[in-house]
């Protein structure tokens, strides 16, 4: 009969990763065994950045605060989580006890939360930061993208609305968990400025966005030849059934929305011509 191994063996071999992606690639020493700590330190998985703190990279944007009482918070803490964001800059939580000293610079939320042992926020008061702190439409991009990957339920972001009427007036009813990014968020709100049809992520093809007969899909950084194709195949398809498609990239989302304005709205011109020509052809006395 094989000797069972060495229960550090077991714990190396289970799952040094997914302790190191649970905590966001900085743990408390106490996450792990000491065996297992001390033999990932040795291999140099692992580097002490504070007391009784280790993380993968000693740039970590959370050992910067980690220990001090502060901890990350708002964008800063939910890009951590994995949600959509593009604002890089550091945003700090930091309890009204606190003198906040020897922090990095960065902008600063203050609360009346005691002492923080952590170094990030949780999702909810993130979520919340995050609401008070960005433009209106970013921060719905993520409250969107939270809500897709499952860590806010759709019941926390009503009780946070709930809770904060004031700060968060008017974005209860902008949320859609089933936007697929950021950018597809992004690109709903700007679009339904003026057309209040605009709907996401319609069937059986799952087009990012639908106006009429009219579909957007959005492009974002990464590309891949096989999506590549697949992406035209489908916009073929979807032309072939009488379908108007439009297809616009991250940079005309982010910084050119003007062009894809223009661009849908002399679609949507079109489309009411032909349909216009239509009916005047359906009505048309024969031979005329
Ligand atoms: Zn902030």
């Amino acid at each position: 009969m094989r000797p069972l191994p060495a229960t550090s063996a077991i714990l190396t071999a289970m799952d040094l990763s997914h302790v190191l992606t649970k905590h966001g690639g900085l743990l408390p020493a106490k996450a792990l065994p000491r065996r297992v700590l001390t033999r990932a330190v040795r291999a140099g998985t692992l580097r002490r950045v504070a007391r009784g703190w280790y993380a993968t990279d000693p740039d970590h944007p959370g050992a910067g605060v980690v220990g001090s009482g502060c901890e990350l918070g708002c964008v800063t803490a939910l890009r951590s989580y994995g949600v959509w964001g593009t604002d890089r800059s550091l945003h700090i939580h930091i309890p009204h006890s606190s003198a906040g000293r020897g922090l990095p610079d960065g902008i600063r939320h203050w609360s009346h939360a005691p002492r923080l042992t952590g170094w990030r926020a949780g999702v909810p008061l993130s979520v919340f930061q995050a609401c008070c702190c960005l433009p209106s439409e970013e921060a719905i991009a993520s409250v969107d993208s939270a809500l897709h990957l499952g860590l806010l339920t759709l019941e926390e972001w009503r009780d946070l609305c709930a809770a904060h009427p004031v700060r968060l007036h008017g974005l209860r009813d902008l949320v859609d968990s089933r936007a697929e990014s950021g950018l597809e968020t992004l690109a709903r709100l700007r679009l339904a400025r003026h057309r209040p049809e605009v709907q996401s992520q319609i069937g059986p093809w799952r087009v990012d966005l639908r106006i009429g007969s009219i579909c957007v899909e959005l492009d974002g950084f990464a590309f891949h030849r096989d999506q590549f194709d697949a992406d035209r195949r489908r916009d073929a398809e979807l032309t072939a059934r009488g379908f108007t498609v439009l297809r616009f990239s991250y940079e005309q989302v982010m910084f050119r929305f003007a062009e894809i304005d223009r661009a849908v709205d002399a679609a949507v011109g079109t489309g009411e011509k032909q349909a216009v020509a239509a009916i005047r052809a359906e009505n048309r006395p024969y031979g005329a």
